[in-house]
């Protein structure tokens, strides 16, 4: 089975990724919302970390790896839409 993802950390990030998933990683993906797809090493990482495909409700599928403590994963585009609030909020505070 294949999704469409958006790709920030390896892919130009405008582009959507081709993920292919097996059947199981379909299952997780519907399941917990997220399934690990492969695992890489980032430019600047020392090793490599376990990357998962993510389901956001706005946006749909992104790849991500879990952030922090609290393993969370961030969709670029409601990041993106953050931004632009917290730009806006200051212009309109002033
Ligand atoms: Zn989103």
């Amino acid at each position: 089975m294949k999704v469409q993802a958006v790709d920030r950390h390896f892919g130009s990030p405008d582009r959507k990724r081709m993920v292919h998933l097996s059947f199981r990683q379909m299952l997780e993906l519907k399941v917990f919302g997220y399934a690990q797809i492969f695992t890489r090493t980032k430019q600047g990482w020392r090793h490599p970390v376990p990357f998962y495909v993510v389901e956001c409700k706005d946006h749909g599928y992104f790849i991500d790896y879990a952030h922090g403590y609290r393993r969370y994963f961030t969709c670029p585009l409601c990041r993106d839409r953050q931004k632009r609030e917290m730009v806006a909020v200051k212009k309109a505070v002033g």
